[in-house]
């Protein structure tokens, strides 16, 4: 089989042959069909990401070893599995869940292996999607995807599941409410479907690339602000109700601080985007406030099963997708990189 390797941290993707793995144990193999090309896997290929104030967070401390086999919104043909994982469908369709644990803790057998500490995700830890054949390490992280399109789906994996967990947040609230999605990239227009999904009406958008703002409109966003002009902030305090919930898909000091001069008392900030920056919270503020600032990193099985379900019944609006050739994974990573892509890209792996 062939796979897509990283080698050096920040260099191209190297093309590697290899052996096609044995299932052992619960372990099923895959032979994948697409993959989703992630803009976090230009952070993971650099080897880390920005935490702001000069620091980094390295992949190489958190278990992550070259070479390795990125891609973590596979999807594929279950083709074999170990003796442990039980009487499983083979040849059939399936989305992979990546954010897999240690499959042993308390987090893991609770189903929010997302939130394991020694986390074992496939794409990461284990090697992923960017090769014909992988391991998933459990069948139960294999999700029917029914009629959705096989090229659309890898990313309800990742993108629609960031969102869908992290718009879950915000809730319980009323449908006119007012939510601002920060960002209107990728995530912000998944966020802003998630949203519409959940029957949410009242969505404001924030980009400083007005020219995203159509598309934005489009999936269903009801006001677009620049942060750029002057009255932004004031546009946006102005709403009316006040604002009860902000989701950022940047997470920058800049995206932050709006989103915390803008809510009103009683509001949540949920940060997503790991762009990187750092704000300073008065905590007489943050109690006077009654402000929840929380934090949401991809979301747990059950909650994709639910994404899943959303786009099986046809309420979640689709965001544009685009398939390349494994062979262009690695340029694509530097198209994401300079920031030269519109939508999302999906590889596929078997064509
Ligand atoms: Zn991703
Ligand atoms: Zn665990």
């Amino acid at each position: 089989m062939n796979s897509f390797d990283v080698v050096d941290w920040g260099k191209p993707l190297q093309m590697a042959v290899r052996d096609i793995p044995e299932p052992t144990g619960t372990e099923v193999l895959i032979k994948v069909q697409y993959c989703g090309v992630c803009h976090s896997d230009v952070h993971i290929r650099d080897g880390y990401f920005d935490l702001g104030g000069g620091k980094r967070f390295h992949m190489s401390d958190r278990g992550m070893k070259t070479p390795v086999t990125m891609g973590h919104e596979p999807l594929g043909i279950v083709m074999k599995a170990g003796p442990g994982a039980g009487e499983i469908p083979l040849n059939k369709v399936r989305l992979v869940y990546p954010w897999t644990g240690c499959g042993e803790c308390a987090r893991c057998a609770e189903g929010q292996d997302n939130w394991c500490a020694k986390p074992q995700y496939i794409g990461i830890q284990r090697a992923g999607g960017y090769g014909q054949y992988l391991l998933v390490p459990h069948p139960k992280y294999l999700i029917d995807i029914g009629d959705i399109d096989p090229a659309y789906a890898p990313i309800l994996a990742c993108s629609g599941l960031t969102t869908y967990s992290a718009v879950r947040k915000l809730m319980p609230c009323k449908p006119n409410d007012w939510i601002v999605v920060l960002g209107a990239g990728g995530l912000g227009l998944m966020a802003i479907a998630m949203l519409k999904a959940l029957g949410h009406e009242n969505i404001a958008v924030v980009d400083i690339s007005e020219d995203k703002f159509a598309a934005a409109m489009e999936m269903g966003a009801t006001v677009a602000v620049n942060p750029g002009k002057p009255d932004a902030q004031e546009t946006l305090a102005a709403l009316e109700g006040g604002v009860v919930g902000a989701v950022d898909l940047v997470g920058m000091t800049q995206t932050a601080e709006l989103a915390r001069a803008v809510l009103r008392k009683g509001g949540r900030y949920v940060v997503v985007g790991l762009f990187g920056g750092e704000i300073e919270v008065s905590l007489v503020t943050l109690a006077q406030r009654a402000m929840t600032l929380q934090g949401s990193y991809v979301g747990s099985l059950q909650e994709l099963r639910e994404v899943v379900e959303l786009a099986r019944s046809g309420k979640l609006a689709p965001i544009p997708v685009a398939v390349c050739k494994p062979e262009q994974i690695s340029e694509t990573l530097d198209k994401l990189k300079s920031g030269d892509i519109v939508g999302r890209v999906v590889a596929r792996m078997d064509g």
